[in-house]
């Protein structure tokens, strides 16, 4: 079985790019996003965007992450489901936020896919390694692509944990969807089953009900 966590909004409390934003960025970092909710521009153009817009010092930037508050369920959840499955955190954010927050939080190192932040002399910029042209849903993190690649050959079950839009092109093909946020209002809209959660501690009430196999009652709960 593998595990895809998203990160913004679910690991962390927050969206951590919308916060760096609302620190270090000009307002008008939301004129940006409105473009985007109305579909305007796509989610990489829009982070590309917004990202380039940071005016930060690298000190300033890392003690940002630092800050990161992560769910404290997270932990007991990961210790429990890592002795059965494969965890990844995959997520439409940055990479070098998600080292350091996990890191500063004590967790112990766990897969990330993410966008990649660089450090340049006028604040950062971000590039995209998972990036698929062939994903309709445009983001800088092609979700279902990445938990194709990790579950591989031995076609193992995939359960996704996430709350938001990057989530979106993985609920559709994931075995079980654990969703809160805009990702549970999506699957109600697109019947998407899924299992409404809002902190670790939830999932992982669900998780020990299912022994190690896949239940197919966890899959039609919602
Ligand atoms: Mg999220
Ligand atoms: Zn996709």
């Amino acid at each position: 079985m593998l595990f895809v966590i998203d990160f913004d909004g679910t690991l962390a409390r927050k969206d951590t790019v919308d916060a760096m934003l609302e620190k270090f960025a000009p307002a008008d970092w939301e004129d940006i996003e409105q473009e985007w909710l109305a579909g305007r521009i796509t989610a990489v153009e829009c982070m590309q965007q917004q990202i380039r817009m940071v005016k930060a010092d690298h000190i300033a930037i890392e003690n940002f992450f630092r800050a990161i508050e992560l769910d404290d369920a997270f932990l007991p959840f990961y210790r429990h489901v890592s002795a059965f499955a494969k965890v990844a955190i995959v997520s439409d954010g940055l990479d070098h936020a998600i080292h350091v927050a996990t890191k500063h939080a004590g967790l112990p190192e766990i897969p990330a896919y993410a966008n990649r932040l660089h450090f340049v002399p006028e604040g950062i910029d971000i590039s995209f390694p998972h990036i698929n042209p062939q994903c309709n849903a445009g983001n800088g993190v092609c979700k279902c692509a990445v938990a194709r690649d990790l579950s591989g050959m031995q076609d193992m079950p995939v359960v996704l944990v996430g709350d938001g839009k990057s989530d979106a092109c993985l609920a559709r093909s994931a075995d079980v969807v654990f969703a809160k946020s805009s990702l549970l209002r999506h699957c109600c809209e697109q019947g998407i089953a899924h299992i409404p959660f809002d902190t670790f501690d939830d999932v992982l009430t669900t998780v020990k009900t299912w022994n190690t196999s896949l239940p197919q009652q966890a899959v039609n709960l919602a």
